[in-house]
């Protein structure tokens, strides 16, 4: 008998590390180079593909996402041979769903039609706003009017599968131009999903200098609290519904699957310098999940690989605790929470309501309306979801206080039978 669905698949993120051009607010695992050698990268990518699924014992992958980087500079063919590769080495289904993040350039508007042809089925925009000087600010390579033309091009090849990211707390920004932008993302150029991102300021970035500097502002927090709560409403009323504290979308079918995989809690494989994944390597008898992270270097990722199959720098197994906590801490940010049932195929058979039940913190945050519990789900509300990132410390404090009594649970339990997995 076969072991549990769930632990025959997992989703895979592909990581393209080239950049065009630094963007001020970006600490990404990027490099700005003028000379990929494509046909390394293709081929490097295809042999970490075929070694990592073969490790961790997967034999379905359920989605695919190129992320980066820039991944709509590489070329249409690498994706192709990626892609290709993945349904050689495991099944994919054909309606699997395939994002490739996009930077809303002229010349990558050109190449839509082949990434489409490779297999591309879904597009991540990062058009991030819809004003010049901010543009500037951001250093992004694209114009406004740029971006518009490549997004009705996306949305003519993508339709219903074109996602438009936008960042807000941007320097300059007041609560009226945020409100405007809202207005014409909802009403005019949204297709079924929009992301909203707030401007973090990090470290070593030239952004965070400036402001660090005094040459340029940031809203403070109010502000960007109303901000993001000004979006929440507006997006709402054109049809555009939160599914998750960051992402909206127009129906079911619009939401990203793939990240949806993420905030279940599902296997996922990273390729690609500085990509991370979570799996078990049941290839080795791994019976618990493994935190791991890429080479980070284009170069050296490249060298590795080509020696020895895959080029991942760290792996460490992950410890119930902690295994807890992201299923805690991705789960409370969408709109169904953590159900019990899901909760219960990592914890080792201890109810949510075993932790939570009855919690007088919790209680509190169920008195003011932010979280709803039943023994069947933990759930923040529509209002919970807005402060979500203020109530988590003091749910996953509720979390560290549970005394785990119970030996973890070997990956042979979680079987239908006391087979071996078959990796071969
Ligand atoms: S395009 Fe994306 S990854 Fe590249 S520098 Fe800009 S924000 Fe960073």
């Amino acid at each position: 008998m076969s072991p549990k669905k769930w632990l025959r698949q997992a989703s895979l993120y592909v990581h393209w590390p080239y950049c065009e051009k630094r963007c001020t607010y970006c600490n990404f695992n990027k490099y700005i180079s003028k000379q990929v050698d494509h046909e390394q990268m293709k081929r490097c990518l295809g042999k970490e593909i075929q070694s990592l699924i073969y490790l961790s014992g997967i034999k379905e992958i359920t989605s695919i996402f190129f992320g980066g980087g820039t991944p709509s500079l590489a070329e249409p063919s690498t994706l192709g041979h990626v892609i290709e590769t993945v349904a050689k080495e495991a099944t994919l289904a054909d309606s699997a769903e395939i994002t490739m993040e996009a930077n809303p350039t002229s010349v990558e508007a050109t190449k839509l039609r082949e990434f489409k042809a490779a297999g591309i089925n879904r597009l991540s925009l990062g058009i991030q706003a819809l004003n010049d000087r901010d543009l500037k600010i951001l250093g992004r390579e694209h114009t406004v009017q740029e971006a518009l033309s490549c997004l009705s091009k996306a949305k003519s090849l993508f339709p219903g599968k074109t996602s438009l990211d936008l960042i807000f707390g941007r320097p300059f920004q007041t609560l009226e131009l945020w409100q405007d932008e809202l207005h014409k993302t909802a009403n005019l150029l949204a297709d079924g999903h929009v992301s909203l991102y707030q401007l973090t300021l990090e470290r070593g970035t030239a952004l965070f200098k400036s402001v660090q500097n005094g040459e340029l502002t940031v809203p403070d927090t109010d502000v960007t609290a109303e901000m993001y709560e000004m979006a929440v409403q507006t997006l709402k009323k054109s049809g555009l519904k939160r599914y998750e504290a960051s992402n909206f979308a127009r129906n079911a079918s619009a939401e990203s699957s793939h990240n949806k995989s993420y905030w279940e809690g599902s296997q996922y494989i990273g390729v690609g310098p500085g990509a991370h994944g979570r799996f078990i390597v049941q290839s080795e008898g791994g019976t618990a999940r493994e935190a791991r992270i890429q080479t980070l270097e284009p170069k050296y990722w490249m060298w590795e690989v080509e020696k020895r199959g895959h080029a991942t720098r760290k792996a460490v197994e992950q410890t119930r605790q902690e295994v807890m906590e992201e299923i805690l801490m991705l789960g409370m940010r969408t709109k169904s929470g953590v159900p019990n049932k899901r909760w219960l195929r990592f914890s080792d058979d201890v109810p949510l309501a075993k932790i939570f039940g009855g919690h007088p913190m919790l209680s509190d945050f169920i008195q003011f309306g932010l979280l709803e519990f039943s023994p069947e789900r933990l759930v923040a509300t529509e209002r919970g979801l807005n402060l979500i990132d203020s109530l988590m410390p003091t749910i996953i404090n509720i979390l560290h206080d549970y005394n785990w009594k119970s030996p973890r649970k070997e990956l042979s339990d979680c079987m239908d039978s006391k087979e071996k997995i078959d990796t071969g």
